[in-house]
């Protein structure tokens, strides 16, 4: 079979040349990706052989295998998983398949510093490319569960790609061979061909990897796996140090950044489970598009069952990554089973309140944190006002808003209330596309005058919870926009005699207004609520505005 030679996409290309020029602290985590994958590949054909008993894969010793030979001066990282057909590797390696790349890649070409793009870097998963930090060129072979000619892909990472079909039995599952780049103690590369730095980095990184990471150099009968491959959501708190937690979070994420905040919940009785919770640093770019991978990873006493659970957490909270091991479900529990099943309804519901509590309880302990989090999930999390209205109460104490009280600061509602002046019984609030927008907006010079606080929402989903909320603490909110508002400075008869005066005054002027306006408006009249400009539109209580139809839009509806 000939050998074939492609190019790269452009956002692949420029993403390799960022790997292999810019990117030089912790090269270490090259390795972390390879078993990360490997790990991902036999997870997936211990699935496929569960469920096709045609597939012909063998899966009576499902491991990884690193081999390294010191006078090549390569690496090999093998697993004997599910493996990839050759249009799956033209696929899955030649491409980024990221919606969000290309907005990501800008921000790459502006971070000046490498610190800035390594961070940018872990939004794109280019896990795989990680290889070609540590690599001049990468072979990979590889043989998808149930066909059987196999696939070579080659690069070296400059622009160009090579696949080629094998036709002769190529193994079960897919070897990635690194050529090593020479080591160099003055660039921080080290040797990753040493037994103790492959058994270090799969240590420190790879522990808790469920399947046996074996070195292929050890001795005949040492078989012993480098990875403890413990559960770690099985053990007690005390027994796992923070960067393990971490370490599984990259691997079931993808991010290569720290999660901000763990959340670990053992349940007993009827129906046991245990769930190990990561509330993220950074919120992926499309958390608000239909493509977003949601949900949590599905484990069956210990054996992954499968990604991307949605059953497990309501939508609201989409953005949690993590593991929930159940110990009474059926190895072939399916996607439409899970919706309906009566369990993991009451334990979405209990997560959900333990991920609220956990964010209710950031505010307090970890404001930094809890800073982070809002700024990156409220406008998600503000979704459950509408959608769980059993968790309403606890959501809304674990938000905050903008306001007029505070510059940077949001507040509670909480303290929204504590600070009402005597007399105000409503919560007012503004909704607009920016804080900027909305206070040069006519709407808020009568509050602005009279001292009252509003708050300032910028989020599409903001005038949707508004509504279905209705009220906090008994007390209505309120748009400052939205029909007629008495701040409560013209009561008495005598009020209202003057404004009959005044309409009267203004009759003729009114009358000529609306037909001017003509089908653009459906009421011209006299306001109280401005000091400074001399006209606004105001829109009826109920209307929906243009920020609503756009959310959804944007939640596919
Ligand atoms: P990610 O793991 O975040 O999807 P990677 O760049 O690490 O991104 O891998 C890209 C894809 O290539 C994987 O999602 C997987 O489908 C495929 N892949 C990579 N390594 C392997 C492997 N060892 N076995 C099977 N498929 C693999
Ligand atoms: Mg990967």
């Amino acid at each position: 079979m000939p050998t074939e030679t492609f190019e790269f996409q452009v956002e692949a290309r420029q993403l390799l040349q960022l790997m292999i020029h810019s990117i030089y602290s912790n090269r270490d985590v090259f390795l972390r990706e390879l078993v990360s994958n490997a790990s991902d590949a036999l997870d997936k054909l211990r699935i496929a052989a569960l469920r096709d008993d045609t597939l012909g894969a063998d899966v009576s010793d499902l491991h990884i295998e690193i081999a390294a030979d010191p006078e090549a001066r390569t690496l090999t990282v093998r697993d004997n998983g599910i493996g990839m057909s050759y249009d799956e590797v033209a696929e899955l390696i030649g491409t980024i398949a990221n919606s969000g790349t290309a907005k990501l890649l800008k921000e790459l070409r502006e971070a000046q510093d490498a610190a800035g793009a390594e961070g940018l870097i872990g939004q794109f998963g280019v896990g795989f490319y990680a290889s070609f930090m540590v690599a001049d060129e990468v072979t990979l072979v590889t043989r998808r569960a149930g066909e059987s000619g196999g696939t070579r892909w080659t690069s070296r990472g400059e622009g160009t790609y090579t696949l080629e079909r094998l036709d002769e039995d190529a193994p079960q599952g897919t070897s990635v061979t690194l050529h090593l780049k020479p080591a160099d103690p003055e660039d921080q590369l080290p040797d990753y061909t040493a037994d103790f730095k492959l058994r270090e980095i799969v240590k420190r990184y790879s522990d808790f990897i469920t399947w046996p990471i074996r070195l292929a150099s050890a001795a005949e009968g040492d078989a012993e796996p480098l990875n403890s491959m413990k559960a770690l959501w099985a053990r007690s708190r005390e027994e796992v140090s923070d960067d393990e937690y971490h370490e599984l979070y990259k691997h079931i994420s993808h991010d290569w950044r720290d999660p901000l905040e763990t959340v670990r919940l053992q349940a007993e009785g009827t129906f046991e489970y245990q769930a190990l919770l990561f509330l993220p640093s950074h919120a992926p770019h499309d958390l608000f598009t239909r493509d977003h991978r949601r949900g949590v990873q599905l484990y069956v006493k210990r054996v992954f069952i499968m990604d991307d659970c949605e059953a497990l957490l309501p939508s609201y909270l989409r953005f949690v990554k993590g593991v929930v091991d159940a110990a009474d479900l059926s190895l072939n529990v399916s996607r439409e089973i899970l919706q309906q099943d009566r369990q993991i309804q009451r334990m979405n519901r209990r997560l959900a309140k333990k991920v609220l509590a956990t964010v209710k309880d950031m505010m307090t302990s970890a404001p930094d944190k809890y800073a982070t989090f809002w700024r990156e999930f409220g406008a998600a999390l503000k979704e459950g006002l509408v959608t769980d209205p059993e968790n309403r109460d606890a959501i809304l104490a674990a938000s905050t808003f903008p306001s007029t009280h505070h510059d940077s600061e949001p507040t509670t509602l909480k303290d929204y209330v504590e600070r009402m002046k005597d007399g105000q019984s409503d919560i007012y609030y503004m909704c607009g596309d920016s804080r900027q927008s909305i206070e040069n907006s006519p709407h808020m010079e009568a509050f602005r005058a009279k001292g009252v606080e509003v708050l300032l929402l910028t989020d599409p989903v903001d005038e949707v919870w508004v509504e279905a909320v209705g009220e906090y603490d008994g007390r209505p909110l309120r748009s400052v926009a939205k029909g007629d508002i008495d701040l409560g400075d013209e009561e008495g008869d005598g009020a209202d005699a003057e404004r009959e005066k005044r309409n009267e005054e203004y009759a003729a002027l009114l009358g000529w207004m609306t037909e001017q306006l003509g089908d653009d408006v459906k009421e011209v009249r006299l306001s109280s609520r401005l000091t400074v400009s001399p006209a606004c539109v105001v829109s009826d209580a109920h209307d929906i505005t243009p920020a609503l139809e756009n959310m959804y839009r944007a939640m596919g509806q």
